[in-house]
């Protein structure tokens, strides 16, 4: 460790993590061990977040219902992290079951709240069971917390409160447009609510909109599990590769862009884990908050259906077989996030590459396979 370090990102260190000044005391960087709940933690990006709070050295209560994910994946964060979170099953929707909760656990620090149905299309069809699930849920958990005076949430939000943004990349400042669908819905309303509770009951929070997160974890131990066929394009692309689906439909090469396919910013969902730590760490900080920060998770730059399928075809030594559909209802066009302002208040970054995501990715669906 270098002295005189004041703190900046060292590039042969992991996103977020700093070395410790010593030519001037800073408490901000006195490590505390914080007691978190982490909603949704044995579902995708939460079980990552989980990895990530764990190898940080806190603690970590997960609550999930399972409608979505499996208890073996606390077995999974074990091998990885040498700790087994402790997980208790039950549905954040049951009022009683989560101020329960709350009053069982004493001295948490905050709330990681990933918990929804996330579905696009289900909740076209569906759209009361995802009003339900997903609002409901948060509604419980910001009453026991102000309750119990737990002060901190980060929230999962995305980027789909944008729709298509009239300039890009985008902004925390991009006026947000009427969702498409039910679940984006819910995530608007779930900000609005946030922003208007969290000033009455002294709870501090984060939102972090997320662009589009794939790929698994380097050790192929955890990773996205979708139920039946997928809708998002990565497991798509994996399972068609290794013989689960025939084709994968590449929706739509007629858009303006440079291969006429739709651009994502695409993330890996370590980077988007990290993300979580650094937020939560910052809340526990701060003094004060006016109202929830509100910050963009992306890496700042967009790649095509196309360019993607092509990382995947170089890391894995494949061809795909995918054939080019008509576009699919409500898609949008293009986005990608401008990702400064994650950058200069929480000192985050993404840094995998769109070859690591997708070869993590491959490596996962491998995994699941050889199981
Ligand atoms: P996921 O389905 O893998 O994880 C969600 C977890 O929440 C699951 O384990 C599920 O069992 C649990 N859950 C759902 N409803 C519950 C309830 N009422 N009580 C208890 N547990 C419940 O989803 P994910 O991809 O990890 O997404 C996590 C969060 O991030 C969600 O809020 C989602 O809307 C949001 N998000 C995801 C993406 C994405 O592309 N994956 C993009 C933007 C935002
Ligand atoms: N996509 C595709 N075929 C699929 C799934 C997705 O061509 O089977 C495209 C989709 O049209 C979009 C991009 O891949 O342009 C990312 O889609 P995904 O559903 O993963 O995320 P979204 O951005 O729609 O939430």
């Amino acid at each position: 460790m270098s002295r005189g370090f004041t703190g900046e990102k060292s590039p042969d260190w992991p996103t977020g993590v700093y070395k410790v000044s010593f030519s001037s005391v800073n408490l901000d960087f006195k490590f505390r061990r914080l007691k978190i709940l982490v909603s949704g933690g044995t579902g995708y990006i939460g079980s990552h977040t989980v990895v990530e709070l764990q190898q940080k050295g806190h603690e970590v209560v997960i609550v999930d219902n399972l409608c979505n994910s499996s208890a073996g994946v606390i077995r999974q964060i074990g091998k990885i992290t040498g700790t087994e979170p402790l997980l208790e099953v039950f549905d954040l929707t049951d009022r009683h079951r989560v101020e329960d909760f709350f009053g069982r656990h004493a001295g948490l620090d905050g709330v990681i709240h990933f918990a929804a149905f996330k579905a696009v299309g289900e909740s076209v069809q569906k759209p009361l069971d995802y009003y339900r699930n997903n609002l409901v849920s948060l509604m419980n958990i910001l009453e026991a917390m102000h309750q119990q005076r737990v002060l901190h949430l980060v929230f999962s939000s995305s980027c789909t409160v944008y729709g298509q943004p009239e300039s890009l990349p985008v902004t925390e400042e991009a006026p947000l447009q009427k969702a498409l669908s039910p679940y984006g819905n819910t995530k608007r309303i779930s900000e609005e609510m946030i922003a208007d509770y969290a000033p009455l009951s002294g709870i501090k929070a984060v939102l972090l909109r997320y662009f589009n997160p794939i790929g698994a974890h380097p050790s192929a131990l955890i990773g996205e599990l979708p139920l039946g066929e997928p809708n998002n394009l990565l497991p798509y692309i994996t399972q068609t590769a290794i013989g689960k689906r025939a084709a994968l439909s590449v929706f739509g090469a007629d858009y303006n862009t440079p291969d006429g396919t739709a651009i994502r910013d695409y993330i890996h969902v370590c980077d988007l884990a990290n993300a979580h730590v650094l937020a939560m760490e910052r809340l526990s900080k701060l003094q004060q908050q006016q109202k929830p920060e509100v910050f963009n998770l992306g890496t700042g730059h967009g790649n095509s259906v196309l360019e993607v399928i092509q990382s995947f075809e170089r890391v894995s030594g494949l061809k795909l077989n995918y054939r080019i559909t008509d576009r699919r209802p409500g898609d949008i066009e293009q986005v990608w996030a401008d990702v400064s302002l994650a950058e200069s208040v929480l000192g985050w970054k993404a840094v995998s590459s769109l070859d690591e995501m997708t070869r993590s990715a491959w490596n996962w669906e491998k995994y699941l396979a050889s199981q």
